[in-house]
């Protein structure tokens, strides 16, 4: 069995429905789930022109697959929401990224773990301080809470209530 992290976003419909959605649906086809963070309301990154504001989960799993094979489940979760791949950085209905992978480091021209810009992000590291502070990102050698500490983004990342 390995340990995993998994970023969950979403900018478009009924957020945070979707995100519900895609939690059961990585229950049923990837493995069990060990935590969830909250949710969290965040700016969009990097974009030009208008975008709604994204929801964003960190949770925790256990799976038996390999990394290759997690990121092509969560492809087809993210493909059966109706992700559109074609625009770089426009809206989605969902989007699933690995963050961690046992203590894994890939380079690959379609897979890198730890996920390159996690540590660079208040919308990944906010949420995953709240499940995991003492993680140890295995190329940067930090834990996480030390990672935000470090981290130079300003964008707000609101708590979500009532959930
Ligand atoms: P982003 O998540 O950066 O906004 P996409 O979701 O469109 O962009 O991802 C584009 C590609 O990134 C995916 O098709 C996948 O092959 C690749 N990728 C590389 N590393 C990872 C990772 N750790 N988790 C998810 N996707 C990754
Ligand atoms: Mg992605």
């Amino acid at each position: 069995m390995s340990n995993a992290f998994i970023l969950l976003g979403s900018n478009m419909g009924d957020k945070k429905n979707m995100l519900s959605n895609a939690v059961n649906d990585i229950k049923k086809t990837i493995g069990e789930i060990i935590t969830k963070s909250s949710i969290y309301e965040t700016e969009p990154w990097e974009v030009d022109g208008f975008q709604e504001s994204y929801l964003n989960q960190v949770i925790q799993i256990n799976t038996a697959l390999t990394a290759k094979n997690l990121l092509i489940e969560l492809n087809k979760i993210e493909t059966k929401y109706g992700r559109n791949r074609e625009i770089k950085n426009s809206s989605r209905t969902l989007d699933l990224d690995i963050l961690f992978f046992d203590n894994q480091i890939i380079n690959n021209n379609d897979l890198t773990i730890p996920h390159p810009r996690l540590h660079q992000r208040n919308f990944t590291l906010i949420p995953l301080m709240e499940i995991a502070p003492y993680y140890i990102h295995p190329k940067l050698n930090k834990n996480i809470e030390e990672l935000y500490d470090e981290c130079k983004d300003p964008s707000e990342v609101i708590l979500l209530e009532n959930e």
